[in-house]
């Protein structure tokens, strides 16, 4: 644990000094991600917005709340998970994401999950996607959902992932609702056959 923890530290150190792209002058923070280094989960978004920059703290504004109580909902504990986004920096008046930025950043998740070595992987919308599994970026989410739920069938690093939708996606759109209710309890229902 104390080697996860001093690599994790070294870690932030270098984004904290990264220029890689234009988005750091969004700052004075940046969102490294948080929760636990010991998570089974990790849940990975897109880019901090308003609230996140503020605060350096990812999925703290609405969708943050969302994401938070569908998480308590399935009671994964807090000691279990991890949460955090594709790019590390704001994009200016949240606009998504460009490709080289994406490609650019990914890296530093890439470290993460292989410090934390999590067990399910959860891709809140399609940046995840475009982020770790590239090669699947042309299907829709609403395929994604359905495959991943074969689970394993969608993998990074032969960690199953499970596709869902993006909470701030839930918040435009609440239709999706129940989809996303669907997603969570088969991911519910992974967890739950992890944990045995
Ligand atoms: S968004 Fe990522 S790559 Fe760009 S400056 Fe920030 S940490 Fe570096």
């Amino acid at each position: 644990m104390d080697d996860r923890l001093t690599r994790f530290e070294k870690l932030r150190q270098i984004v904290a000094q990264c220029r890689a792209c234009s988005l750091h002058t969004s700052r004075p923070h940046f969102v490294f991600g948080e929760g636990s280094l010991q998570a089974r989960v990790m849940f990975i978004g897109e880019a901090p917005g308003k609230d996140e920059q503020r605060t350096g703290r990812p999925f703290v504004g609405r969708s943050g709340k969302l994401l938070r109580q569908m998480i308590a909902a399935i009671e994964i504990p807090e000691t279990d998970y991890f949460i955090a986004n594709i790019i590390k920096d704001r994009p200016p008046n949240n606009r998504p994401p460009e490709k080289e930025e994406i490609e650019t950043c990914v890296k530093f998740l890439k470290k993460q999950i292989e410090i934390i070595e999590p067990k399910i992987l959860v891709f809140l919308g399609k940046t995840a996607v475009k982020g770790l599994c590239p090669n699947l970026a042309h299907l829709s989410v609403e395929i994604l959902r359905q495959q991943s739920k074969n689970l394993g069938m969608v993998s990074y690093m032969d960690i199953p992932v499970v596709v869902t939708y993006h909470p701030s996606a839930l918040l435009r759109t609440p239709y999706r609702k129940v989809g996303a209710a669907e997603d969570f309890r088969f991911l519910e229902s992974a967890y739950r056959e992890m944990a045995k």
